[in-house]
C-alpha cells in the first residue's frame, strides 16, 4: 500500500506522522476524508491537480472513484488525462473499470486505443 500526504499529495512512508515535504500532521487526517477530497479534486480547475488526484486514486485502489473517473474520462478532451484515467482504472481493477477499458479499445484516438489494448494485455 502506498501512502500520500493528504495536504501536498507527495508519496510518504506509512510510519510518517508528519509529512517530510510540507510538515502536515498526518494523524489529523482521516483516510476516508482524504479519498473524498481526491474525488472532489477531479473537478479542480488546475489540470496538474486533477492528474495527480487521478494517479493517487489509482494507487489507493479507490472503488468509490470509479464512477467519477468514468465521468471525467467522457468529459475531458485531454488525451493525457484520459490515459492517466485508464491507468488508474486498471489499478483499481474492479470489473466495471476493466469492462470500461475494453470499450475504450474502440476509441478513435490512436494513443488512447493503444493504451487500453496494452492494459488489457498486461491484465491477462
Ligand atoms: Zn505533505
Amino acid at each position: 500500500m502506498t501512502f500520500f500526504c493528504p495536504r501536498c499529495w507527495k508519496e510518504i512512508k506509512a510510519v510518517d506522522k508528519v509529512c517530510p515535504y510540507c510538515s502536515a500532521n498526518i494523524s489529523e487526517f482521516e483516510n476516508k476524508d482524504f479519498e473524498e477530497k481526491l474525488i472532489n479534486a477531479l473537478r479542480h480547475p488546475e489540470r496538474e491537480t486533477v492528474r495527480r488526484a487521478v494517479f493517487i486514486l489509482g494507487k489507493l485502489k479507490s472503488v468509490k472513484a470509479v464512477q467519477p473517473l468514468l465521468a471525467l474520462f467522457k468529459q475531458t478532451d485531454n488525451i493525457f488525462l484520459k490515459i492517466e484515467i485508464l491507468k488508474a482504472l486498471n489499478e483499481i481493477g474492479v470489473q466495471e473499470a476493466k469492462e470500461f477499458i475494453i470499450t475504450v479499445i474502440d476509441s478513435d484516438v490512436g494513443i488512447v486505443k493503444r493504451k487500453a489494448q496494452e492494459l488489457i494485455k498486461i491484465g491477462k
